[in-house]
Formats: structure tokens, sequence, C-alpha cells
């Protein structure tokens, strides 16, 4: 299939940049130029808000109802053109076909389920201190949105927020990844196709920070949500900060995995080898900083590394590969520092920790054991195939452990008692914790972290909540 290249989607139109600019696109897996996407600069920024703000008019007096039906039907264009969207993300972002498939697929039930919520944004009625007099809470829109996502998953980021923003009737402003441009483009334009009227969604690509200095400032944009590093974050929430804008944060993570003597080890090596090199790593939830008890401590390392030697690393669009390319050198080189500076502070490797091949970014699944607190890995997310794995004897050393870092978003714990489950899930200070299974990120589930992992949710009731805000009517009779 050939790639397509990508143009910017601004008031109803599919278009190049003004200028005419554009970006190349590599494919991870070969390191060759397979496409372009254009380049926006403030002349099409311009057309953006403009866009939005004649959209958000529009759409705002839509009802719900309608609204959910549009959405119903872009869901329906995703999954029926899901074979080609996810071979267009895989060779833009490397992850193996079978896992661009799931992302495509989940992005339709996200839609329709972010639909159907749009129609359940209830407000209430107050009880008055005098008669005749009737006091309401409603929710209106917050208004247009502006939306800047990641790379890791192409659509997946979008969906969330473009789904939440638009059955709230708020309009968005899609600042999508320029290495991984053609699938988010995908997903939008399954919304257009769908009817949704034009100035509604708005995408364009360009220079990350000269576009998100001049959105997050302009008075038509109400509402901010970003995904991607914590220094990245830290940066944009004090931007929006200044100038008063609501934002949603949903930034890096480095989660403990804890694993207690009473665990079902098989299962648990199992079900975190899987988790862990999903997407090469490259995921904010992804189980990075293994705490195992030690009566089982070297049981769960060789159960989890040939977990990991079992893993076919190769290009995504080969069948047979379990494990795709990372989507960029600088992943290459992040991973490869940190297992170097972990080794030299005392670490084992106890496999992986090279790249494969000379062409494409490869790299083995790798797990490296006995890692001391100092090691950069231990501090740093590293969002590559890496996972660190060390030993515990006592439930308060695992509790406090896992929250030594100021990361506060995923967190895991394996036991078959009841009360260490119950125990773990209150002691651990993270936005989300999954016992004994892999159950995070439903679109009806509440997403987020806590502390440096950022604020607001991108799931459930509370991921539509982000996008309304509450207008109080007080009203008697004349
Ligand atoms: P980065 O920190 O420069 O970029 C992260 C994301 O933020 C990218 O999508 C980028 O386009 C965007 N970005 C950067 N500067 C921006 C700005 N001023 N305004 C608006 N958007 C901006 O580096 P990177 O190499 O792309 O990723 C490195 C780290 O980012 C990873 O190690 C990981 O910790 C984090 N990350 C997190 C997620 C996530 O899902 N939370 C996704 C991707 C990256």
């Amino acid at each position: 299939m050939t790639y397509p290249n990508v143009q910017l989607y601004i008031d109803g139109k599919w278009r190049p940049a003004a200028s005419g600019k554009t970006i190349p696109v590599l494919n991870p897996a070969t390191e060759e130029v397979v496409g372009t996407v254009a380049h926006a600069a403030k002349a099409d920024l311009d057309e953006a808000l403009a866009a939005a703000e004649k959209g958000f008019k529009t759409w705002r007096a839509v009802s719900s109802l309608e609204r959910s039906k549009v959405m119903r039907k872009a869901a329906d264009l995703i999954r029926e053109r899901a074979e080609k969207i996810a071979a267009i993300m895989t060779i833009e972002q490397g992850k193996i076909l079978a896992e661009a498939k799931i992302e495509t697929l989940s992005a339709a039930d996200t839609i329709e389920w972010f639909a159907e919520e749009g129609r359940r944004t209830y407000g209430r009625l107050i009880p008055a201190r005098l008669p005749g007099v009737y006091q309401m809470a409603i929710k209106d829109p917050v208004g247009p949105v502006a939306a800047f996502t990641p790379w890791n998953f192409p659509i997946n980021q979008v969906v969330k927020k473009l789904s939440a923003a638009i059955a709230a009737g708020c309009s968005i402003i899609v600042k999508a990844p320029e290495e991984t441009p053609a699938s988010p483009a995908e997903l939008i334009r399954a919304f257009a196709d769908a009817g949704v009227p034009a100035g509604v969604i708005n995408l364009v690509y360009g220079v990350p920070s000269e576009i998100s200095e001049y959105l997050i400032p302009h008075p038509t944009i109400r509402k901010i949500s970003f995904t991607g590093s914590t220094i990245v974050g830290k940066h944009l929430a004090a931007m929006a900060g200044q100038h008063m804008k609501r934002v949603t944060m949903e930034l890096g993570g480095h989660a403990p995995v804890i694993v207690f003597d009473d665990a079902d080890v098989e299962s648990a090596a199992k079900i975190m080898v899987a988790a862990k090199y999903r997407n090469a790593g490259q995921v904010c939830i992804s189980p990075t900083r293994f705490l195992v008890q030690e009566g089982v401590y070297d049981k769960f390392i060789k159960q989890f590394v040939d977990g990991a030697k079992s893993l076919k690393v190769g290009n995504g669009l080969d069948t047979s590969s379990t494990m795709g390319a990372l989507a960029n050198d600088r992943r290459i080189t992040a991973i490869e520092t940190m297992v170097q500076d972990a080794v030299g502070k005392g670490a084992k490797v106890a496999t992986g920790g090279n790249r494969v091949g000379n062409k494409g970014y490869f790299f083995e699944p790798t797990v490296v054991t006995d890692v001391p607190k100092s090691a950069r890995a231990m501090n740093e997310e590293p969002f590559s195939p890496l996972a660190l794995i060390s030993s515990f004897s006592k439930f308060d050393d695992a509790a406090e452990e896992a929250n030594r870092l100021p990361f506060g978003l995923a967190s895991y714990a394996f036991t078959k008692s009841a009360k260490t489950a119950t125990a773990i899930g209150a002691a651990v200070d993270a936005g989300m914790m999954s016992i004994n299974h892999f159950a995070l990120a439903l679109p009806e589930t509440p997403f987020g972290g806590v502390r440096d992992s950022g604020y607001g949710s991108e799931g459930g009731t509370e991921g539509i909540d982000a996008y309304l805000s509450t207008k109080f009517i007080t009203q008697t009779g004349v």
C-alpha cells in the first residue's frame, strides 16, 4: 500500500499549508522517507481558530442526540477502514499490525461510548429557599479546545480528547504528531465523512512549540488538553495558567509492579511480559519498576526472562513479528544510555540490552535486575522495552519504593490475598492501580495521573466533565 501525503484539515477542507511547506515522515522499521505532512504556520492557525470559533457556534446548537448519531457513523467508518488505517499506523509508528488494528478498533468503541455519554450530561435542580423559585445547575460545553497529542498511540491519544470534546458540544483544533501524522488524519477523515459540520474539527501539524505558544494564549481557545512528557506538560500548564485556561494533562509515568510472595507468579509474569513489551514499551502506563518479594524473586525473573526471550522483534508489517520497531531514534539512544548507566552502577542484564540489526530502530526486549536506585532508569521514564527488576522484603518497603518517584500514573500488584490487595491499593499514590490483571484505559473507566503525571481524567464520566462547565441559573415568575 502507498503511504499518503498528509494535509491539514481546516474549516471542512483538506488542504496543504498556506506556505506549501511540508515535513518528511519516516518509517522507523526501514528509516526511509515514506511521505510528507503539511507544516502549518500562523496564517493556517488563524484560519483554524476562526473555523473553531464558527464551528463551536454551529455544534453547540446541535442536539446531543444528533451529535451522537454523527459520532456513531464515524465509529462505523473507522471499523470499515480499520485494515487500511492499521497498516498506515504500522508504517509510520513501527508497532506491529495486530496492535495497530486493536488501537484502531478500540477508537471506534471510544467514539461510541462518548457519543452516548454526551446524551447524559445532566445538570440538576436545587431546592430553593422561596416558593416559585427554580434553581438550575446546567452543563455547557467549555468552548473551542486545543489538543496536543504524541506519537506513541497516534489514534488513541487523539480519539479520547476529540470524542469527549465533541460529545460535549465543543469544537477542537488537534495538533497531532508530525512523526505519525497519517493515522490520526484517517481518524479525523472518518468524522468529516460522517458529516461533522465544517469548523467543528480542525487538524494541524507543524513545530509543536510554535503552535502551542500561539494557540494556548489565543482568546478563542478555552480549554487545553495535552499528552506527552512531564517537562513539556509543566511548561504548557504554566502558559495555560497565565491565560486562565482549563487544562487536562496526561503526562509521564514510571509504573511500579509489586509481586508478592503469594502471587500466581506464572500468570503475573505472562501478563506483565505482554504489557511491558506492547508498543515496544513506549506507553505511559508501561509496567517499569518490578518489585518482587524475596521468596519468588528468582522464579519471577526466570518466567519473565523466558517470556521476553520468546518475543520476535521485526518489521510490524510482518505478521510473525511480536514486537516492532521503536518509533524514533531518540528512543534507541535513551534505552542504550539507560542500560549502560545501570550496568555501570552494578545492575545485571538478564536478557537483551542491544540494538537489533543495522537498519530500523529495533531493540531487544531487555530485562535488567538488581538495579540500584541511583540508576537513571530507576528515576526517569525509560519509554522503551526495558524492564527493571529488584527484590523487596516487607510490604512497607515495596510501598515506599512504589511512591519514591514524583510520578503517579499507573501501578500494578499481584497477590492472592484480598487483605494485601486492599492494603496495596490504598498505599500506592497513583492515579490507577490494576491488581492481578492488566485492565487500564477502557473508554468507560477513568484514566489519569496524580503529582508529576498530571491532572484530569480521559475516560469515564470524568472524561467528558473535562469539556463541560457548570452554569447556575435561578429563575422566578415575573
Ligand atoms: P518531547 O518531550 O519533546 O515530546 C513529547 C510530546 O510533546 C511530543 O508529542 C511533542 O510533539 C510534544 N511537544 C513537545 N514540545 C511541545 C511544545 N512546546 N508544545 C506542544 N507540544 C510539544 O520528546 P519525545 O522524544 O517526543 O518524547 C520523550 C518523552 O515524552 C518520552 O520519554 C515520554 O516520557 C514522554 N511521552 C509521553 C507520552 C505519554 O503517553 N504520556 C507520549 C509520548 C512521549
